[in-house]
């Protein structure tokens, strides 16, 4: 009989923040969800697994920036140099094909392949001249790879990739670490790290880039000083070099063991990685979070059931404008 598939604790910087973000929205994205791929789960798991799955459309549009990266540093590790017309092809077909995916409700029965739009989902009201600027930002985004000095790199030396969209683990102290970074390249004694972002300049996540940096630093054995991370800024054509510090470096790996023992500690069996029941985790309460988030549609009820204010109206105004499914 093949082993059931264990649901073991791995430290993300992901997890981290949904954690601090809300503890229910943790329970419900790495405990409650679990098993809700199989069509036969219990309707409540599965429920949660579809609304998991959904995305935003700025969520969606860069995955498709991602993939569509991918797509060409792969083929050129490989030998292949994909032109920047055939990228803007896969980007466009992947729009298309992910935007009837989400109408049709494809994603019911395909929930890994099929894409659930959550402004579809949750019935909200697509500006068309936003989600076209959305759409020109993607193109904009993956134009802007193809003529940019990395790409160049990768096509003239792809022996240089170390990693591309890689899933990456190690430890740090007893906790395992788990980090997927855009691309890492290895130049002349130096390890570079991209990280891929198709949205405007933003503020840097400084925890997510030093994860990255320890991340290099752990699996190729690069000293802290020959790391050099970047952030590329797609739809602005912008790259940003960000200095991890060995204070940075020391800073992280406080973070992780720290943020580690603070989510463990929600567990009902540290050692088996379950959690205790539903009630354990408190919702957030946060207007700015709520009404944005993939599972507010389970926790409605409870979000408006005690009155306060401006957060009942803000919940009662989303509730009222939206027929959930
Ligand atoms: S709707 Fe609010 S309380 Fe519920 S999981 Fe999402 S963020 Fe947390």
């Amino acid at each position: 009989m093949a082993k059931a598939f264990e649901n073991t604790f791995q430290w993300s910087h992901t997890r981290a923040r949904t954690f601090h973000v809300c503890k229910r929205l943790y329970y419900y994205s790495y405990y409650a969800y679990w098993g809700g791929w199989d069509p036969h789960a219990p309707p409540d798991v599965r429920m949660l697994y579809l609304l998991k799955k959904m995305v935003s459309i700025p969520m969606w549009t860069g995955s498709i920036v991602h993939r569509c990266i991918e797509h060409a540093i792969k083929s050129a590790r490989v030998g292949t140099i994909i032109g920047v017309d055939e990228l803007r092809v896969m980007a466009l077909k992947l729009l298309a094909s992910g935007w009837v995916d989400s109408r049709s409700g494809a994603w019911k029965t395909e929930p890994k392949k099929a894409v659930n739009l959550a402004e579809h989902y949750y019935r909200q009201q697509i500006d068309p001249e936003a989600a076209g600027a959305v759409m020109q930002r993607t193109m904009a985004s993956i134009e802007a790879f193809h003529r940019s000095a990395v790409f160049q790199h990768v096509c003239a030396d792809p022996a240089s990739v170390l990693a591309v969209e890689e899933m990456m683990t190690f430890t740090v102290e007893t906790v395992p670490v788990i980090m997927v970074a855009d691309l890492v390249l290895t130049m002349g004694d130096e390890c570079h790290i991209y990280d891929w972002k198709s949205g405007g300049v933003a503020p840097l996540v400084a925890d997510q880039l030093a994860v990255y940096a320890l991340g290099a630093m752990m699996r190729w054995k690069y000293a802290q000083e020959k790391v050099r991370v970047y952030v590329a800024y797609l739809g602005d054509d912008t790259v940003r070099e960000v200095t991890c510090t060995v204070q940075d470096i020391v800073r992280i790996r406080d973070t992780i063991t720290d943020t580690a023992a603070a989510m463990l500690s929600f567990c009902g069996d540290t050692g088996r990685n379950t959690p205790r029941p539903r009630k354990d985790y408190p919702l957030c309460r946060d207007a700015s979070v709520c009404s944005s988030c993939a599972f507010r549609q389970v926790c409605m009820a409870e979000l408006i059931a005690e009155e306060d204010g401006a957060f009942f109206l803000t919940m009662q105004k989303l509730k009222d404008s939206a027929s959930l499914p």
